[in-house]
């Protein structure tokens, strides 16, 4: 026997009119280059209308698909909105990554249109002879400021909006319906794509803003910090008009002293961010004695945060940090760590990308996908399934992505605690295999890390004749130390055989297109006899 429910699709038009509705005159406020505009839900919602009705005049409906190459603005918010409302996809396109990674993944989702903003502009016109099936540009400006170009077809974002008709009304669609297309940064191989649904785009939300998630409410102000193309800016733009907070979106700059003055002036409650954001920000607000006005909470994810980044930001500013894992495949965040401020092991509990946000699972499994136990020591392979966790790779069904009986390989290892709790012991390939047993290179970054001279560290695996592989540790000090400082340092923190073979200092650590650190770029420093120890 079926319930009585009425059928209400989950899609994200509902989201942003469910945001105008009831939170019409919260504030959406956009600072891209010298300029801040000040809109809101309501206005968002009918902009976001009239570009869907242009949109579907231009012939966008289900089963098609465009792609931005923009960084975190109300345009391209509105056309988040406007183009899956329609049942189109909108891919994401990250501007960070290396030029033949983005135009790899432009072809190869195989459209002709592209949004593009006037800070990525420059870059477009360097990719357009690369982009072989984009024909038409469409940039995220006001008519007044449209600059002067040679990209083919032309065509102003701000038209599209003002012969557009603020009261269209959203098709109702499937709920399973893509919706938005993101790509691995491909540290190994091609990227590929995660192509999301609404469904599960709607549901991720709602888990991870709620309660034990990330807690918001309209009494909330977001910065977006992570850009639109990295996980969906990790729900944010759902985050907002689903639950009435502020949103303030940064666009391209992401300086630390700018983007502290965003925090207090805008009065930015929550604030999302991979570790190296976060770390230099409590280094900006420490050497200049600088308070971090509404911010309560930081989420940190996309890699390990250290754990005396989250003990001083605790500490010092009374600022919690929630911690999760995600991956592109998980649309935003999988797991989260959910420590009140009341908790004696709230700094422990923080430190854990803590447990499965409900509407997913996680398990362990040996290298025949066997399960193992959640006996908080057994590490083996991290596999997760769920209304969010993608079931393949967009057009890449040669991708062995999910296991016989429908987990996600997310090529992580970890143990989990018999409570759930989940620890990352590390990326498979960065985990480093010394004498038949596994050494963490996150681990041993974050005991580097509580020494008061390391700004930041990095870990990485050189080949050695005996032991098979041994950890090589990489420095950025912020005082001087030297390595038989780091080494009594870490003696005192992990096994003696974890301590590393090599050690050595740089002025600047690399990172990947998503803040993370560069891990393949340091082994090609080694290879190339860059590091010297
Ligand atoms: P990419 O794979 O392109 O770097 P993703 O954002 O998809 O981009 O990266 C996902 C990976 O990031 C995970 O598989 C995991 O290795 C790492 N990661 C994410 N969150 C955490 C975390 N809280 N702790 C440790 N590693 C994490």
């Amino acid at each position: 026997m079926f319930g009585l429910n009425q059928d209400f699709p989950l899609l994200l038009s509902s989201v942003l009119e469910h945001g105008a509705a009831n939170f019409g005159d919260v504030p959406v406020v956009c600072v891209s280059r010298d300029e801040t505009t000040r809109l809101n839900y309501r206005i968002v919602a009918a902009r976001a209308r009239s570009l869907a009705s242009t949109l579907r005049h231009l012939g966008y409906a289900p089963d098609t698909m465009a792609g931005s190459l923009a960084w975190n603005s109300h345009r391209h918010l509105e056309l988040f909105y406007g183009m899956t409302g329609l049942g189109a996809v909108l891919h994401t396109a990250n501007p960070r990554l290396p030029a033949a990674q983005i135009c790899y993944t432009i072809n190869f989702a195989g459209y002709d249109t592209l949004f593009i903003d006037l800070d990525t502009i420059q870059l477009a016109e360097t990719l357009a002879p690369r982009l072989t099936k984009v024909r038409r540009y469409i940039v995220m400006a006001a008519r007044e400021t449209m600059p002067a170009t040679n990209l083919p077809g032309v065509i102003c974002y701000d038209d599209l909006i003002s012969s557009g008709d603020p009261d269209f009304a959203w098709p109702e669609l499937d709920e399973r319906m893509a919706c938005l297309l993101c790509f691995t940064s491909g540290t190994t191989g091609d990227p590929k794509g995660a192509l999301y649904n609404h469904r599960g785009t709607v549901l991720s939300a709602m888990s991870t803003g709620a309660g034990n998630g990330w807690g918001l409410s309209a009494d909330d102000a977001i910065i977006a910090i992570p850009g639109f193309f990295h996980c969906n800016g990790w729900a944010v733009p759902f985050f907002g008009p689903m639950y009435g907070a502020k949103l303030v979106l940064p666009g391209r700059r992401a300086d630390t002293a700018w983007l502290h003055r965003l925090i207090v002036e805008e009065g930015i409650t929550a604030g999302p961010g991979v570790p190296t954001i976060w770390l230099a920000m409590l280094d900006h607000c420490r050497a200049h004695g600088l308070s971090l006005g509404r911010l309560n909470r930081i989420y940190s994810g996309g890699t390990a945060p250290p754990a005396a980044m989250i003990e001083g930001y605790f500490r010092e500013f009374g600022v919690r940090t929630i911690h999760g894992w995600g991956m592109t495949e998980t649309t935003s965040g999988a797991t989260i760590s959910f420590a009140t401020a009341t908790m004696t092991d709230a700094l422990a509990v923080m430190g854990t990308p803590g447990k499965p946000l409900f509407g997913n699972e996680i398990r362990i499994v040996d290298d025949n996908d066997n399960r193992l136990p959640r006996d908080g020591d057994t590490p083996g392979h991290l596999q997760a399934r769920g209304a969010w966790i993608a079931g393949g790779y967009f057009q890449r069904p040669d991708v062995d992505a999910v296991t016989a009986d429908g987990w996600l390989r997310t090529g992580d290892v970890a143990t989990i605690d018999p409570d759930n709790t989940l620890h990352i012991v590390d990326r498979a390939k960065d985990v480093i295999k010394s004498g038949g047993e596994w050494i963490s290179s996150q681990t041993l970054e974050d005991a580097a890390c509580r020494h008061p001279a390391v700004a930041e560290a990095a870990v990485v695996a050189i080949p050695h004749p005996r032991w098979q592989e041994r950890p090589f540790l990489i420095v950025l000090p912020r005082a001087a130390v030297t390595p038989e400082e780091l080494r009594a340092h870490l003696a005192e923190l992990v096994p003696k055989w974890w301590l590393p073979d090599a050690i050595a200092f740089v002025d600047e650590l690399p990172h990947g297109p998503t803040g993370k650190l560069a891990k393949n770029v340091l082994r090609d420093w080694i290879a190339q006899g860059k590091l010297i120890p």
